[in-house]
């Protein structure tokens, strides 16, 4: 394993912590017997919390997901290039990102390809 893929294994590590306690702390919204009682007020607002509370997980269960995939990356040696172009990817950017995939020229131009009404990509 590269020297500096250490220090950023083990913030890998650390953030899978916090995003797993994060997980749980919220999970005992997942009781379903309140919806039966109270009046459809009460109900209206549970349902946006379970609303909530699902966008919420879910975006920490992307979280997670990333930042397992990338821990897995660095023990598979497979770490830190674009899986794009295959570059390096440059370490102050793994640094801020530790799960980035792509380095920051092809994540720029997916990012770009995303975001619609752009003119510069105009097909002939
Ligand atoms: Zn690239």
């Amino acid at each position: 394993m590269r020297e500096e893929f250490r220090a950023i294994k083990s913030n890998l590590q650390k953030r899978r912590q916090v995003v797993l306690s994060k997980i749980s702390e919220e999970a005992p919204l997942q009781g379903g017997d309140d919806i039966t009682r109270g009046d459809s007020l009460d109900i209206a607002s549970s349902a946006r919390d379970r609303e909530i509370t699902f966008m919420l997980k879910s975006r920490e269960l992307d979280e997670l997901r990333a930042v397992e995939d990338a821990i897995e990356r660095i023990d598979r040696d497979d770490y830190g290039v674009c899986a794009s172009c295959e570059d390096p990817i440059e370490i102050k950017r793994l640094e801020a990102i530790p799960w980035a995939r792509f380095c920051r020229s092809c994540q720029e131009e997916m990012e770009n390809r995303k975001t619609p009404g752009r003119m510069h990509f105009d097909v002939s």
